[in-house]
């Protein structure tokens, strides 16, 4: 049909057809119309209805999906424009490349983008009165007195009648008059701006040969990924301040990620004293008014530089400059549900997609990220000794078969020796392990019975300080029982296994005059809390922490001059991927928290096995030997980064409808050269949350293309409503 018959007989509605995503996974991307009257371009965050209802969308860009398109005739309208500035080009083929990357889709991703409702919502304003200089026709004493007492003033019509000393009525007659004119203000508070010069550290030649590559990446606004490798109190976060300095010069804004809320306290404290003032920070704590007010500021390019936990990746950056990832070894990088992606590995994508350089800064880096600066990806930056007079602690291995711990106790004579040198010197001690809890295990001691959880293939951890039994994987928690729920004896429950609370009973048994203290997600679980804790350490009201993994990061205690590792065998079990690697990490961390000013830091490692390549590398100082030597072990094994795995995780509440599923995903499994499917089996958490798990490990070479076969290998497939197909590429966690 020629196209003007088609214009005489229907008039075609003025307007162009748009792709939008939807914030809802149901719906996949719909076309609309862009009515011409409306102000819209891609990436514009837009209101579209869907059958009865309004939804919250985004325009996207056209090709990157396929043509199914709605016929003309059924184009709606969109609604309206949010009044946010549009999601910018980068970020949006960085949603692309997270919904690809890791099997997810467009409107999970999306929905971190868009993480506050509140900033999307109208009302950001409020009206605020001034004086206007108009004299209003009549001009009471009362009146008078008010723009006397005005004159420079401006607020609510609450606030200035406060201020005036008079009724909100006469404020607003002189509104009324004229004699005070209306002014629109943004609710959103406005941010200072940190002061790049506020106060300049004297740097190490050290550290200013690593500040001065970091500074020219950033100067020259384009992609660079950087490995800062500088050990434990080499001053890093000194160093890459001058990399925040430079882009705060060149009006580009600033993301440090930081592994815990616990870091980012201390971390506050230390960027105030070098800018002036704290940045804007970003966690999940935070309140509706607060992420409202850093979204907004983010993306009206008002935040200069925001601190923040693994979800600030997604946040729109008007002006991004650079991206520090702070311990970017921690594996709190990797989101474990919802969307499964690496914080460090997106965030080298966002710099890649919007140009600027990103560093990941460590004392232990990765194994990957050691392997991309080894084949020239990314480049290094070495810090080798630290900072000012502080030297690296001396490390020893304690042999718990030889120097054994009396009965039911677990520091040993040595340790414990070392503990009462620093209680005499008025100095400080730090004794690690990483078990929450008073201890790990309950037991009967009459019929055997143990206390597991309901929900869970896990056992109910004790914690004494609360009184009560608690499940670490789904919460469930009971109060600790006077008899056993199945013999009925009385008084046979035993602890098994020590938690950081036992210990501290211990310390507390054989120290009576320490003053000791339990630091664990429990007792730090806000920044507030965690910035108690730095006080009291810091103001030598403590003698010994004793803490997890928690503690062995980041924090900088000068008194501070022994570590004990109570278990380092701990992480050794189990044979997991990772598991030497996270080890050697989790005591190199630990470690250099000892000796970080003048005094000399001892530090011993507790060990049934000091021959272990860990724990030798550890007490030899030998972390490249430690390194390169797992690092054949997973070339051998064609493991990550030489290879690479993805995880299938079905779930359902029913186990039979589990293992079928299961079993349908791995029957329907391609045959692909150099793609390989183990499973499935029952996962080794056989149970969470109430839902029954098996997983499959699909293990590929580099060349395969991973993403494509899941897609079409998955996508073919059909469950019963109640099961939940997961996928977890590059996984971190084999349970
Ligand atoms: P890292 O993060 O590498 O373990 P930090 O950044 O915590 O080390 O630095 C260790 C300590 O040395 C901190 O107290 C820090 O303030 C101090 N420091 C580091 N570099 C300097 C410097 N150039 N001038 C003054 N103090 C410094
Ligand atoms: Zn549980």
């Amino acid at each position: 049909m020629p196209p003007y018959i088609d214009r005489m007989n229907r008039p075609k509605p003025a307007g162009k057809r748009v792709r939008v995503i939807l914030l809802t996974q149901v719906i996949g991307p719909l076309d609309y119309r862009l009515p011409d009257w409306m102000d819209a371009q891609v990436g514009s965050v837009v209101v579209v209805p869907l059958g009865p209802r309004k939804m919250v969308g985004v325009i996207w860009d056209e090709g990157v999906f396929g043509d199914e398109a709605v016929e003309e005739h059924r184009l709606r309208n969109l609604l309206e424009v949010v009044d946010v500035p549009p999601i910018k080009t980068g970020l949006r083929r960085l949603v692309d490349w997270v919904a690809d990357y890791y099997l997810s889709n467009h409107a999970a991703v999306l929905r971190m983008v868009l993480s506050s409702s509140a900033a999307l919502s109208a009302g950001g304003t409020v009206t605020e009165y001034r004086p206007s200089g108009v004299e209003p026709a009549r001009l009471t004493p009362q009146r008078a007195a008010a723009l006397d007492a005005l004159v420079d003033a401006q607020g609510l019509v609450r606030e200035l009648a406060d201020q005036a000393g008079v009724s909100e009525a006469v404020i607003r007659g002189l509104v009324k008059a004229g004699a005070l004119e209306p002014v629109t203000v943004s609710i959103d508070a406005p941010f200072v701006a940190p002061d790049p010069d506020h106060d300049h550290p004297e740097l190490s030649d050290l550290q200013e040969a690593a500040a001065k590559v970091m500074r020219d990446a950033v100067k020259a606004g384009q992609f660079e990924p950087i490995v800062l490798d500088g050990v434990t109190g080499s001053g890093k976060t000194e160093t890459y301040f001058e990399a925040v300095a430079e882009a705060l010069k060149n009006g580009k804004q600033v993301l440090v990620l930081l592994p815990e809320i616990a870091l980012t306290q201390p971390f506050l404290q230390r960027f105030e004293a070098r800018f002036g003032v704290e940045p804007a920070t970003w966690h999940s704590g935070m309140k509706q008014s607060q992420r409202r007010c850093v979204w907004r500021g983010v993306a009206e390019g008002r935040v200069q530089v925001v601190a923040g936990a693994r979800s600030a990746l997604f946040l729109p950056f008007a002006n991004p400059g650079l991206i520090v990832v702070d311990e970017a070894h921690e594996i709190s990088f990797k989101q474990e549900d919802g969307v499964r992606y690496h914080a460090r590995d997106v965030a080298v994508m966002r710099g890649k997609f919007e140009g600027f350089p990103v560093v990941l800064a460590s004392a232990t880096p990765a194994l990957e990220s050691r392997h991309m600066v080894s084949i020239g990806r990314y480049k290094g930056l070495e810090i080798p000794s630290r900072f000012g007079a502080a030297k690296m602690p001396r490390i020893a291995a304690i042999d718990l078969t030889q120097d054994q711990p009396e009965r039911g106790h677990w520091i040993a004579p040595t340790l414990l020796k070392a503990l009462e040198e620093r209680l005499e010197r008025g100095e400080q001690s730090l004794l690690f392990l990483n078990r929450r809890g008073y201890a790990p295990l309950t037991l009967c001691r009459n019929c055997g019975h143990r206390f597991e959880c309901p929900n869970c293939t896990a056992w109910m951890v004790e914690h004494r300080l609360v009184r009560r039994l608690a499940c670490h994987h789904c919460g469930h928690v009971m109060p600790p029982p006077d008899a056993c729920p199945e013999c009925c004896a009385e008084d046979s429950l035993v602890p098994c296994g020590p938690g950081v609370e036992r210990i501290c009973d211990e310390v507390n048994r054989l120290l009576p005059e320490a003053r000791t203290i339990v630091a664990t997600s429990d007792t730090l679980w806000s920044p507030e809390k965690a910035a108690e804790f730095v006080a009291l350490v810091e103001n030598k009201a403590v003698d010994i922490i004793i803490g997890t993994q928690l503690v062995t990061k980041g924090y900088h205690f000068p008194e501070l001059t022994l570590v004990g590792v109570i278990d380092a065998d701990l992480g050794l079990e189990g044979g997991d991927l990772r598991a030497a690697e996270r080890t050697f990490q989790q005591i190199a961390q630990a470690a250099g928290r000892a000796g970080r000013a003048e005094k000399p830091g001892e530090v011993y490692i507790q060990t049934r096995n000091p021959s272990h390549p860990v724990i030798a590398a550890l007490v030899d100082g030998d972390r490249d030997g430690f390194y390169d030597a797992e690092t054949e072990q997973r070339r051998r094994a064609g493991a990550p980064p030489f290879g690479r795995f993805a995880a299938i995780i079905i779930s359902s509440e029913d186990e039979r409808e589990a293992i079928e599923a299961a079993r349908a995903v791995g029957g329907s499994a391609p045959e692909v050269e150099g793609m390989h499917v183990y499973g499935p089996a029952p996962a080794p958490l056989a149970m969470l949350r109430g839902r029954h798990r098996q997983r499959l490990l699909v293990h590929a070479q580099r060349s395969v293309e991973l993403q494509d076969i899941m897609r079409a290998w998955l996508g073919g497939l059909e469950f019963p409503r109640g099961v939940r197909i997961g996928v977890d590429v590059d996984p971190y966690s084999f349970l």
